[in-house]
């Protein structure tokens, strides 16, 4: 399996998109990969879902709340942020992950995509808000428009955390993505995301989980938690 889709998002004919897997190879360059190797995953990955790859805009991606607008001068660069939006056609937007939650969103009355990453720093720091901020006030999006699917990640059942995690997620009133397993902390990141998504406005069914944890599922996916030095996989979604 090289991709999945989200049922949600291939509803739309004028979207492409997928979340790649294991078997679609490493996409990140900065994981002490073969430089050849990364680039043929992205030109095979492009060929597949039929965008030119010079087109791609990624983030360098630093567990921030920083929602970057895409501009023409990005093709050639790499923002430093963790949420891309556009309503440009043709401009496949990329968020690469091994275990933090990778977000595709659309507002299906502007045209309006997004890709965004969020761990467990991203959701505390509630990346999904500034993003939906982002939407509205940049181009006039309303959040009952918006579409939403979030890829695998590492899922409550491993990511265990220390107790000053489990301390600041309780000061940050996350009480409730809290689990506690044989005296360890167990932190769930997508409880976190669905309810700043719902708090947000958007609609509980244009919410998707693909609800498969990477961490448990190394034959498919990358997982940081269970391999340390590993590849990337990722979700991009473009306006055709
Ligand atoms: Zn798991």
């Amino acid at each position: 399996m090289k991709f999945s889709h989200s049922k949600l998002l291939n509803s739309f004919s004028n979207l492409t998109h997928a979340f790649t897997t294991r078997e679609s190879g490493n996409l990140a360059f900065h994981v002490n990969d073969n430089e050849a190797h990364v680039i043929k995953n992205h030109e095979s990955l492009a060929e597949k879902l039929g965008y030119n790859k010079e087109s791609l805009v990624h983030m360098k991606q630093i567990h921030s709340d920083i929602v970057h607008v895409v501009k023409d001068e990005d093709f050639n660069t790499c923002p430093t942020c963790d949420a891309l939006i556009t309503n440009k056609p043709n401009t496949p937007l990329m968020v690469m992950v091994a275990d933090c939650s990778p977000i595709l969103f659309y507002e299906s009355e502007k045209k309006v995509i997004a890709a965004v990453h969020a761990g467990r720093q991203g959701a505390f720091k509630n990346i999904v808000k500034n993003t939906v901020e982002s939407f509205i006030n940049h181009f006039n999006c309303e959040a009952k428009n918006l579409h939403v699917s979030i890829g695998a990640s590492i899922g409550v059942c491993c990511y265990e955390v220390g107790v000053e995690i489990y301390n600041e997620a309780r000061t940050l009133g996350l009480e409730y993505a809290l689990d506690i397993r044989d005296e360890k902390y167990y932190l769930d990141v997508n409880k976190i995301l669905k309810s700043q998504l719902l708090t947000c406005g958007i609609k509980e069914e244009n919410i998707e989980f693909l609800n498969k944890c990477t961490c448990c599922n190394t034959d498919k996916y990358f997982s940081y938690r269970a391999e340390g030095q590993t590849g990337r996989f990722a979700g991009v979604i473009f306006l055709n």
